[in-house]
């Protein structure tokens, strides 16, 4: 059924989109490009000839490895660490490949006859009808998933003092889930764990309205009785005051981590270029991406494959296994309890 494949193919593309939301922020990208990036990229062998240094020569430096950068996280060399995560680390998690039409999410979507895919995410379309939104606020509810071993690195990271933030583009919350609090994070596109009254702005814990959105009802402001919304970021929607966080904590940082992004969506993916020249860069991603693939410096790292593969293995270099299995043992435990 070609006609319906079509519409499956538009329809997950955007809730993709949805996931690393990015159209919106193009505007402020522009404003806060991060000098210096060039859109196109040299041949390692093309910058050799024309002397600019590439992977593993900058001027005479040598290149960096991880186990180099476990040993500076050990020496506590590097202790003001920036972390940028995408969709990658979340997958692990289960939270749904909106990508294969036939998951639970997806059916419950088609239902809507929503008009084009992103109206999802429009605030136009959101007055008219809220519903589509809140089958995904419903599927993405704090609960449903459970943080992984990624997720936990992070939050070992933030227990031993050395997390300075965590800049997340995802919306499943399982960074909070996993124990990391919410100061230590920009949530780049927004959190269902509050949410604000469309008509008097009024701000509620997203907790006030589980009952609500678990029983398929849109939540209303019990003040006003205008629709509350979860505050994720909505097309043409301003970035939370927070992203901001990124003038002060880039040039600070002595370590960038990327973990699980494909650095593709704007403001966010500058980012990576903001860190100073001379500190090391972090890629654990399945695939070669951003400034990793077209503007190498000396110290970046690529550790590529399965993301939690190769969290693990900067673990492994980091010897926190042990560290590692107890807090998840425990955080395993906390979640029996409740
Ligand atoms: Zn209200």
């Amino acid at each position: 059924n070609l006609a319906w494949q079509g519409r499956a193919t538009s329809l997950s593309a955007t809730l993709r989109t949805m996931l690393e939301l990015g159209n919106c922020y193009l505007q402020i990208a522009k404003i806060h490009r991060i000098q210096g990036t060039r859109p196109f990229s040299l041949s390692a062998a093309a910058r050799a000839i024309l002397g600019l240094g590439g992977w593993g020569d900058d001027g005479g430096k040598k290149q960096l490895t991880l186990q180099d950068v476990a040993k500076l996280i050990r020496k506590k060399e590097c202790r003001r660490i920036v972390v940028m995560a995408g969709a990658g680390i979340s997958t692990p998690s289960g939270i749904p490949d909106f990508r294969s039409p036939g998951s639970g999410l997806y059916s419950n979507l088609e239902q809507y006859d929503i008009p084009y895919p992103e109206a999802i995410f429009e605030l136009t379309y959101f007055f008219v009808n809220p519903k589509p939104f809140f089958t995904l606020a419903k599927e993405l509810y704090p609960g449903n998933y459970r943080p992984n071993y990624a997720h936990y690195f992070l939050r070992l990271l933030h227990d031993k003092g050395l997390l300075l933030r965590l800049y997340t583009q995802n919306i499943d919350g399982l960074e909070r889930a996993a124990g990391i609090p919410p100061d230590r994070m920009v949530e780049a596109h927004g959190t269902f764990a509050t949410a604000t009254c469309t008509v008097c702005r009024r701000k509620f814990p997203g907790e006030d309205f589980r009952g609500d959105v678990m029983a398929d009802k849109v939540p209303h402001c019990r003040v006003c009785t205008g629709i509350v919304k979860p505050d994720i970021v909505f097309f043409g929607e301003e970035l939370p005051q927070r992203f901001f966080l990124h003038l002060t904590d880039f040039p600070m940082a002595d370590l960038l981590f990327v973990i699980g992004t494909s650095l593709e969506v704007e403001p966010f993916a500058s980012l990576a270029g903001a860190v100073r020249s001379s500190v090391p860069r972090v890629l654990i991603n399945r695939d070669l991406v951003g400034p990793f693939a077209w503007q190498q410096r000396y110290n970046d790292i690529a550790q590529l494959g399965d993301v939690v593969g190769g969290v693990k293995k900067l673990v492994e270099l980091l010897d926190w296994n042990e560290e590692m299995q107890a807090l998840i043992q425990k955080e395993k435990e906390k979640v029996g309890k409740k």
